[in-house]
C-alpha cells in the first residue's frame, strides 16, 4: 500500500527506484563467548566473509582498472593475509565470535602498522575499510560506504559528506534521501551538482527497508513508498512537462526589461564543467576546489595535480569569468591533515580561511597554481577566500595572492553576519564580495546545516537573512564593486528574482538550476523584483517573505 512522507524537497525532479542504503561505520561487535562445539562453523563462516570481501574487491578492481584496481587488488591481499587468518582462527577456538575475532584480529594487525613508519601507517584506513567490510558481511548489514550496485537506485542516508560520495557512480544514482541535513546541506549540494531529485530532513528515511520501491519528489519534499502505478504516472508527466518548458530558455540571465544578472556555475572540478556549459553557465561563480583535495587523507594535492585541475576548468570558458574559491576545509569538510581533531565546535573553530593562514603553505601552493593555470588564458580569473570575518583576513588574503604573483580580481565571501555588517571595511581590501548564504544562514541563525531539526531556520527566505544580503550588496554598490551571490539561495527561482531587487550583481548555482532561474528572472522586470524583494523584507518569517514575493510577481 502506497504510504506518503514529507521532508525538505531541495533538488527539483523525480526520482523513481529502490532503496539502497548508504552503509554507516560498522559497530564494534558485541564480544560474547561461544561454546567449544560452534568454534569450526564460526571458523568457517569467518573465513567465507574474508573470501567473499576479497573476491569482490578484486571483481571491483578488475572493473575499475588503473590506480584503482592496484589498490583494490592490494586490499584483497590483506584480506587474505595468512597470519591475519590465524590470528582470527585463534580467537575463536577461545571462544570469540568469528565477528569479535574479525574485529580484534585487524586491531591487533593496526597497530603494528600504525607504528610502523610512515607508508605502513598510511595503509591503516585501507586496512579499517576491509575489516569493515567482513564485520559487515558477517553481521548482514550494508557494506560501509556507497551501495555496491550495478542497478540504478534511490540512495538513502542519514547525511551525505562530501568524502561519502567521492566513489558514488552517478550514473546509477537515480536521487537521493536523507534522514537530516537541511537546504544548504552537502546532500543538497551534490544531489543539484548531479542533477538528481533530492529530499532531506525526512523523519523515517533510515527504516526504509533496503529494496522498497519509492518515489521521490524533490521538489514538493514528498517521498511516496510504493507508488501506485497511477501515482508513478501522474508524477512522469509532470517532471516531463517541466523540462521541456527549461529547454525552451536560453541565453544570458536578464530582466524582461533587460537588466543583465549573470548566471554562473557552481563546480567542484572539470568533471561538472560539462553540465555548466550545457546549462549556459556564463562561467564559473564557485569553484570549490576542496574537492581536489579529498583523493588522499594524508597530503595535499601537488601543485602540478591542482595546475592540471584547475586549468581543465579555465579552459572552459575562454571568455568567461570564472571564480576559484581557495580551499575550504574543517567543519562539514575536514581534511585529517589540517583540520584540528579535537574542537568542540568545528563550525565555529578553524575553517575556511582560518586554516590556510594557519598552513600559509598550502595557501601558497594553491594560489602559485591558479597562477600558472591562467598563464596565457584570456579567461578572467576572479579569487576568493572562505570565512572572511574581517578586513583583517581579508587583507592577508590580499596580500597572499599578491605575493604570489597571481593576476586575478581577489575576493571575499560573506559568509559570517560580521563580513555584511562591515562589508565597507572588507571592500577597502579586496574587488568583490561572494555571499555564500548557506553558511550565512547557519552563522546568523545558529542552526547547524547538517542538522535536520533545525532547517527550518536555515532556509534562505528568512527576512533577517535578506536584510544582510541587502546590506552586502548596499555596500558593493556604494563601493563600485560587484556582489554576487553563490549559496544555494540562488538556485531558487523565485527567491533569485528577489535576490536581484536587492541588489545582487550575478548567480552562481549548480548547473541543474541554471535554466529554472533564467526563465523565471526573464519573466519580470527589476522594478518587480525589487518590489517583490521589498515586500519579503517586511515579512516577519520565510513562509510569509516567500508568499509576500510570490504574491508581487504574479500580481496579486
Ligand atoms: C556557502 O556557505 O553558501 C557556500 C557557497 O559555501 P559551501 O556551501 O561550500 O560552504
Ligand atoms: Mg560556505
Amino acid at each position: 500500500m502506497e504510504t506518503t512522507l514529507r521532508g525538505v524537497g531541495v533538488s527539483h525532479g523525480v526520482a523513481i527506484g529502490e532503496v539502497r542504503h548508504m552503509g554507516t561505520a560498522v559497530l564494534e561487535p558485541p564480544a560474547k563467548q561461544i561454546a567449544a562445539e560452534d568454534a569450526e562453523r564460526e571458523q568457517g563462516r569467518a573465513r567465507q566473509a574474508v573470501d567473499a570481501v576479497a573476491a569482490d574487491l578484486m571483481a571491483r578492481g578488475n572493473l575499475a582498472g588503473g590506480e584503482a584496481q592496484a589498490v583494490l587488488e592490494a586490499q584483497a591481499m590483506m584480506a587474505q593475509d595468512p597470519e591475519l587468518m590465524a590470528d582470527v582462527d585463534r580467537r575463536i577456538a577461545v571462544g570469540s565470535t568469528a565477528e569479535r575475532a574479525v574485529y580484534d584480529a585487524f586491531a591487533a594487525y593496526r597497530e603494528l602498522l600504525a607504528g610502523a613508519g610512515e607508508y605502513l601507517a598510511g595503509r591503516v584506513a585501507d586496512l579499517d575499510d576491509v575489516r569493515n567490510r567482513i564485520v559487515a558481511r558477517l553481521l548482514g548489514v550494508p557494506m560501509p560506504g556507497v551501495p555496491d550496485s550495478d542497478q540504478p537506485y534511490v540512495l538513502v542516508a542519514r547525511d551525505l559528506a562530501p568524502a561519502d560520495t567521492a566513489l558514488l557512480d552517478p550514473s546509477l544514482v537515480l536521487g537521493f534521501v536523507t534522514e537530516e541535513g537541511g537546504p544548504t546541506s552537502h546532500s543538497a549540494i551534490l544531489a543539484r551538482a548531479l542533477g538528481v531529485p533530492a529530499v532531506v530532513a525526512l523523519p523515517g528515511a533510515g527504516e526504509l527497508a533496503e529494496g522498497t520501491v519509492v518515489a521521490v519528489d524533490g521538489s514538493s519534499g514528498d517521498v511516496f513508498v510504493n507508488p501506485s502505478e497511477e501515482r508513478k504516472a501522474r508524477l512522469e508527466a509532470a517532471a516531463a512537462e517541466r523540462k521541456a518548458a527549461l529547454a525552451a530558455s536560453s541565453g544570458p540571465g536578464a530582466t524582461a526589461d533587460g537588466h543583465q544578472v549573470p548566471l554562473l556555475a557552481n563546480v567542484g572540478g572539470p568533471a561538472d564543467v560539462p553540465a555548466a556549459l550545457e546549462a549556459g553557465a556564463e562561467g564559473v561563480g564557485l569553484f570549490r576546489t576542496e574537492f581536489l583535495f579529498l583523493d588522499d587523507s594524508e597530503n595535499a594535492p601537488s601543485e602540478d595535480k591542482q595546475v592540471e585541475a584547475y586549468r581543465q576548468v579555465l579552459e572552459a570558458f575562454p571568455e568567461g569569468r570564472v571564480v576559484v574559491r581557495v580551499l575550504d576545509a574543517g567543519a562539514d569538510k575536514p581534511l585529517d591533515f589540517l583540520t584540528p581533531a579535537d574542537e568542540p565546535n568545528p563550525a565555529l573553530g578553524v575553517r575556511g580561511l582560518r586554516t590556510l593562514l594557519d598552513h600559509p603553505e598550502i595557501l601558497r601552493t594553491q594560489l602559485t597554481a591558479l597562477a600558472r593555470a591562467a598563464e596565457g588564458l584570456p579567461v578572467h580569473l576572479e579569487v576568493m577566500a572562505p570565512m572572511v570575518a574581517d578586513r583583517r583576513d581579508a587583507k592577508a588574503f590580499a596580500d597572499a595572492c599578491r605575493a604570489a604573483g597571481l593576476r586575478a580580481k581577489f575576493g571575499a565571501m560573506v559568509e559570517i553576519p560580521s563580513a555584511a555588517l562591515r562589508a565597507r571595511s572588507i571592500l577597502q581590501e579586496v574587488e568583490f564580495l561572494s555571499l555564500g548564504t548557506n553558511d550565512l544562514a547557519q552563522y546568523t541563525f545558529a542552526a547547524d546545516r547538517q542538522v535536520g531539526a533545525v532547517s527550518r531556520l536555515q532556509d534562505p527566505w528568512q527576512p533577517a537573512l535578506l536584510d544582510l544580503v541587502a546590506l552586502s550588496a548596499e555596500s558593493a554598490r556604494a563601493e563600485g564593486k560587484s556582489c554576487g551571490v553563490c549559496g544555494e539561495a540562488a538556485s531558487d527561482p523565485l527567491l533569485a528574482c528577489v535576490l536581484t531587487g536587492l541588489g545582487v550583481t550575478s548567480l552562481s548555482m549548480g548547473a541543474a538550476s541554471l535554466p529554472y532561474v533564467r526563465a523565471t528572472l526573464a519573466k519580470y522586470t527589476l522594478a518587480q523584483c525589487e518590489r517583490a524583494a521589498a515586500a519579503a523584507r517586511a515579512a516577519d518569517s520565510a513562509e510569509e517573505a516567500r508568499a509576500a514575493a510570490q504574491a508581487v510577481l504574479s500580481g496579486e
